[in-house]
Order: C-alpha cells, then structure tokens, then sequence
C-alpha cells in the first residue's frame, strides 16, 4: 500500500513519518505524476489559503478531486480539513468540496489559539487522544452521511464521510498513531 502526503505546504514531514511507523510506505506528493498509484492521500496542516493556491499553481487541484470523486481515500487535517470542507464560513478559501461539512476557519478565541487537549474519539477506542490544535478551523455544520468522531465542548471537531475523513486537530504531531491508523483502515476496507 501507498499513502501520499500533499506536500505543497505544512506539516506533511510529520504525517510522512507517522505513516512510516506504521510500516505505510508514504511519499510526498508536489505534482500531479506522484499522484499516480496511491491508494490514499493525506493533506496537511498549514496555510489552507496557500495550500489551495499551491495546488492550483502546481495543477494538483483538479486532479485531487478527480481521483477523490472516483474513490481515492483522503485525510485532511486542520488546514486539509479545510481543503476538504464543502463550505467554509466567509468563502476565503476554494476547497476541493468533498466532504458536505461546513468549517469556520481560526475558529478558537485568541488565548486558545494552539491548545492540547485529552479528546474522547469512541472510534479510536476508550483511551483519550491527544488532541494538538494550532489556529484550528471547526465544524460549524454536517450534512448528509456525514458522521462526527469527536467533539469538543459540544463542537464537532473531527468527521468521516465515506473514504473523506478530516480533524481540525494535528494527529502527526504526537505519538499516537491510532488516528493514521483508522485513516489506513479505511484505505483497506477494514473501518
Ligand atoms: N489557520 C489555518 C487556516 O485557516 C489552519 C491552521 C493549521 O492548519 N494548523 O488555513
């Protein structure tokens, strides 16, 4: 199995090496050509503006949400779950329109712009996970088949729609890998 990670910007070193502890082989994807015979793809955290603009400029945009509408597996996390976002409060970013949630960006007040927080994820099994948020994005709003994995005062905070799953948290940057692996289950049917 082949997971890809978008490269064009953010914190995709961390989700390569998360991958690779998990025995995933995992390369960085910044043209349309690595896109070729992956059975997923993450996109990172970062700048969902930049990330956007990078993918058009680098013509890895329509290509992305050609192969997600024909069943490729995607995981965005924070600023990917942006990307992922039918709609995002504001219209600041072009999404690729995947998953029918609607996300605020920046969401979290000034004093708790990056915060770590112990976040109950029933899927993931009874042990709390280690949730980083840095100048995250929530979900204001799911439509449709959408299913809500986590909340967070009440908010959701991390979903799944069919193969499409995103966090407005960092998963890569801690040490527990049972968030890559529910995204590896579902590459493989497993979840
Ligand atoms: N604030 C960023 C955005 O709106 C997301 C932050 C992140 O990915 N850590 O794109």
């Amino acid at each position: 199995m082949k997971t890809g990670v978008l490269a064009s910007q953010g914190a995709f070193v961390e989700h390569i090496s998360s991958l690779k502890k998990l025995g995933v082989e995992a390369v960085p994807v910044r043209l349309p050509g690595q896109l070729k015979g992956l059975d997923g793809l993450i996109i990172p955290g970062g700048e969902s503006t930049t990330i956007s603009k990078l993918m058009k400029d680098y013509a890895l945009f329509d290509e992305v949400k050609k192969l997600a509408e024909n069943g490729l597996p995607v995981f965005g996390t924070c600023a990917g779950m942006i990307l992922l976002a039918k709609e995002i409060s504001g219209n600041t970013v072009q999404s690729l329109g995947l998953i029918d949630i609607t996300v605020r960006r920046n969401a979290f007040g000034r004093q708790t712009e990056s915060f770590e927080t112990e976040l109950s994820i029933p899927v993931l099994g009874e042990k709390p996970f280690p949730a980083v948020f840095i100048r995250a994005p929530l979900i204001e709003k799911t439509n449709g088949k959408v299913e809500v994995l986590a909340r967070l005062d009440g908010t959701a905070v991390a979903a799944r729609q069919g193969k499409f799953l995103v966090s407005a948290f960092h998963p890569e940057l801690t040490d527990d890998l049972r968030f890559h692996k529910y995204f590896i289950d579902i590459i493989t049917g497993d979840k």
